[in-house]
């Protein structure tokens, strides 16, 4: 059998600059080189844990284990998303949603202006560290809004993920302190609509 993949980081489909002035390049570059990495070197390390047991035939220490797990896979998974479904401002980021996924939006939410202030809504009161993350499921066939807490609490499952916002306060502090909706407001400035089509087209 192949030997399983060990967790990278993914490069930015950007430069750390790209995205100012609605995020700066010291806080991007330490999200991505400080934060994200944090995760990928965990789910490395949790794997590694299990790996070792399952070698020496020892017994894991499951409930602690697995949360690890998926504490830190969800924090991978989450930030490779989110880096994807933001883009500079002259090259695709930020305006109205076109396409299909304007289609979806205004049939749920009446408008683009009230999926909006629902998604921020959601995003300022996730309770502590977490997201804030628009999903679809085939069979409800209406989209979703989640709030996850940390990067595994109150998912969905099998859900498929259209866009997600960090709101962890490492997505931000460099920029705005301790206040989440001034990073919200300029999320929508950057935000990849072509992305969350393409998201989109995988539900159907
Ligand atoms: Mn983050």
């Amino acid at each position: 059998m192949e030997k399983i993949k060990t967790f990278t980081l993914p490069k930015l489909p950007y430069e750390y600059d790209a995205l100012v002035p609605y995020i700066s390049e010291e806080q991007l570059k330490l999200h991505h080189v400080k934060h994200h990495q944090t995760y990928v070197n965990g789910a490395n390390t949790a794997f590694e844990k299990i790996d070792k047991a399952r070698q020496d035939n020892v017994d894991i220490d499951a409930k602690a284990l697995l949360k690890d797990l998926s504490f830190n896979i969800g924090g991978h998974l989450l930030h490779s998303i989110f880096w994807e479904n933001m883009a500079p401002p002259n090259k695709g980021g930020g305006g109205d949603p076109s396409g299909s996924i304007a289609d979806v939006l205004n049939k749920e939410f009446g408008s683009y202006d009230r999926f909006k202030k629902e998604f921020t809504a959601a995003a300022k009161t996730v309770e502590g560290s977490g997201w804030a993350v628009l999903a679809m499921h085939p069979c409800i066939g209406r989209p979703l809004i989640m709030q996850i807490e940390k990067h595994n609490v109150n998912v969905y499952p099998t859900f498929n993920i259209l866009m997600v916002l960090d709101v962890w306060e490492h997505a931000y502090y460099v920029d705005h302190k301790n206040d989440r909706p001034k990073f919200i407001d300029a999320f929508w400035n950057v935000l990849n609509w072509d992305r969350v089509n393409k998201n989109l087209d995988l539900v159907k």
